[in-house]
C-alpha cells in the first residue's frame, strides 16, 4: 500500500441483546459503533480501545458482534 493512514479504521457494530422473561425472542438493548484505532495494516484482531472490544474480520466490511446479556 502506498497510502499511509494513521488508523486502520475498520468498523464493527456491537449489538447487545437481552431476552425478556416469558418470551423466546431477543431484543436489542444497546448498539455500539466500534472503530479500530490500531495503525493501518496492523496484524491480528481489530481493536477499539475506547470500548475495550476487539474483533477479527477482514477490512472493508462492517462486522456485527452479537452479545447476549442476561439480567439477573
Ligand atoms: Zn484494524
Amino acid at each position: 500500500m502506498d497510502q499511509v493512514d494513521a488508523h486502520c479504521d475498520a468498523r464493527a457494530v456491537l449489538i447487545v441483546t437481552k431476552q425478556f422473561e416469558g418470551t423466546a425472542s431477543n431484543v436489542a438493548k444497546n448498539r455500539v459503533d466500534l472503530v479500530c484505532g490500531l495503525p493501518s495494516g496492523h496484524d491480528g484482531d481489530h481493536r477499539d480501545a475506547a470500548h475495550g472490544e476487539s474483533w477479527e474480520h477482514p477490512a472493508d466490511r462492517v462486522f456485527t458482534i452479537l452479545r447476549h446479556e442476561d439480567e439477573v
